[in-house]
């Protein structure tokens, strides 16, 4: 569906314009919600405001930060919190469901939900002690958006409770590690939030058109509102589009008056290097690639980039394993090892449809049976097939391998003959490809293939929700097994499917190169 351009994303002049303001209407207060997603994008606070509700979408990542925040909160505090006013005026040691509201610069009200205050023993009006907010970080730092989110329930608490906030306390992690961090709500951040704010209220009166696309599209992939803008960015053929343009080249080359995708596939390789050269870019040859990936991109057609095999190791192989690991990357735990096993029959290796038959073989991690166990199986299935090629999509499955084997004791030679056999097909298929496509990540390539995974909006985060309601569910005695084994099931379809989209993009690559890949003519043939 073709999505609606920047210059139609404009709000009509709705029931709070100009009229109606002077006719003494309130307008929406500017709530702690729209600074912080104005402080990520300015585009997100304004489609928080006005955008089409129904292109909003449910965020696997914003579950797993409420309940990230949920544990360390109750590693803080370990008995429940208060609710409300009536738990202030108790002093209850910590506090949720305040609704503090207040007036800004030049008269703007301000609203804030701060997700949990804690008793501080600081006189106010509600008798010897008081609250600060609490405020859990996503992240190794402290932001300014932080900062800012604080100050303003620093701001609000003041006013409602009779006396200053002077701190605000930062929490990290749970358990054993959690990390507790004050934070001054000096006379500077206020300051910042006074300039801030205005700012904000600005840029979401009726009528005023939708900022643009933020500048760096990485922080898109955790935003809500990412469908939306993807459109957007594809049909205005924003800069972001093309593979290898982040946010600092996408400055680059505008100061240089190139602006669009198609501005990019028309340029001179040669002009652009030099001009890129005196801008600082050490090698040359990023002008060339750039300008190669927008007119795959702007042609809608791949090209070969290296002559020869992508995949030789396969030529004489008898069967790939195909593996791909579940992860909590925060947490550093591989929770799920995943392998596919394919075998090359008599006609060639098998086609998709023929692949999904295939043997699957899970190996769960689970903290309580160690990793020496997990490596033992692990080594007994890659033993089992001694000279069958290891395929995976990206570096994860490789690095978490090695270590795992290294820290194991595993003897170097042992590891050396794994790292041979593990490869990288993302890897290869950048060596010897360019499609037309905005990322080379497995989703994007296979999605190009016409691969579809079978459980429609599921990612690493969705998956990475499964698993801590299956590890939360599955011991409790009033969750019957076969509810509490759903969760688990998910994981293991979701984590097969992206075997079976690896093996999408590898047999890909064995058809384009004439190897009796037993490609189908059928629904699950290529391009
Ligand atoms: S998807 Fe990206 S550009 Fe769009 S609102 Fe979210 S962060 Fe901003």
């Amino acid at each position: 569906m073709q999505q609606p351009s920047g210059a139609s994303l404009v709000t009509p002049p709705g029931p709070l314009g100009g009229a109606e303001a002077a006719a003494g209407i309130a307008a929406p207060p500017l709530t702690d919600r729209l600074l912080r997603s104005w402080l990520r994008c300015r585009r997100r606070a304004w489609l928080d405001r006005h955008g089409p509700e129904g292109a909003r979408r449910w965020s696997a990542h914003r579950a797993l930060a409420l309940q990230d925040q949920l544990r360390s909160f109750q590693s803080l505090l370990p008995q429940r919190p208060g609710h409300g006013e009536q738990a202030c005026q108790s002093g209850a040691p910590g506090v949720v469901g305040l609704r503090l509201r207040g007036t800004g610069p030049g008269g703007l009200v301000l609203e804030a939900h701060p997700p949990l205050l804690e008793r501080v023993e600081t006189p106010s009006r509600w008798g010897r002690h008081g609250y600060r907010p609490v405020l859990v970080r996503q992240g190794r730092h402290l932001t300014r958006e932080h900062r800012l989110v604080l100050a303003l329930w620093g701001r609000l608490l003041a006013e409602h409770q009779g006396a200053a906030v002077p701190q605000a306390l930062v929490l990290a992690g749970a358990g054993d590690q959690l990390q507790r961090e004050q934070l001054n709500l000096g006379s500077g951040l206020h300051q910042q939030l006074e300039e801030v704010l205005p700012r904000l209220a600005a840029e979401l009166e009726p009528g005023r058109e939708a900022p643009p696309l933020v500048n760096d599209r990485k922080k898109c992939t955790l935003c809500s509102w990412r469908g939306l803008c993807d459109g957007e960015a594809a049909a205005e053929g924003h800069l972001s589009e093309v593979s290898g343009i982040g946010g600092k080249r996408r400055d680059l080359l505008i100061s240089l008056g190139i602006t669009s995708l198609g501005e990019l596939a028309t340029a001179d390789p040669e002009g652009l290097a030099d001009s890129l050269e005196d801008h600082g870019e050490q090698h040359r040859d990023v002008a060339a690639q750039l300008v190669a990936q927008a007119r795959v991109q702007a042609a809608g057609e791949c090209r070969r980039l290296a002559t020869g095999p992508a995949l030789p190791e396969l030529t004489q192989a008898p069967g790939v394993l195909v593996y791909d690991i579940e992860a909590d990357s925060d947490a550093r735990d591989d929770f799920l090892h995943g392998f596919l096993k394919l075998e090359r029959g008599a006609a060639g290796w098998p086609s998709l449809a023929a692949a999904a038959g295939a043997p699957y073989h899970p190996l769960l991690a689970l903290h309580e049976h160690g990793e020496e166990r997990l490596w033992r199986r692990l080594r007994t299935l890659l033993e089992r097939y001694p000279d069958w090629p290891v395929l995976h999509y990206g570096e994860t499955e490789a690095v978490g391998l090695l270590r795992l084997a290294e820290r194991q004791g595993v003897s170097e030679a042992e590891r050396t003959r794994l790292r041979r056999r593990l490869i990288d097909v993302h890897q290869r298929l950048k060596r010897h490809w360019l499609l037309p496509v905005n990322s080379y990540g497995l989703k994007a390539v296979a999605s190009w293939l016409g691969f579809r995974w079978s459980q429609g909006g599921a990612d690493g985060a969705r998956c990475l929700l499964w698993w801590r309601q299956w590890r939360q569910d599955r011991n409790r005695p009033n969750v019957p097994p076969r509810l509490a084994g759903r969760p688990l099931e998910r994981i293991f379809r979701y984590n097969r499917d992206d075997g079976m989209a690896t093996w999408a993009v590898a047999s890909w690559m064995l058809d384009q190169e004439g190897l009796p890949a037993n490609q189908a003519a059928g629904e699950d043939r290529l391009p």
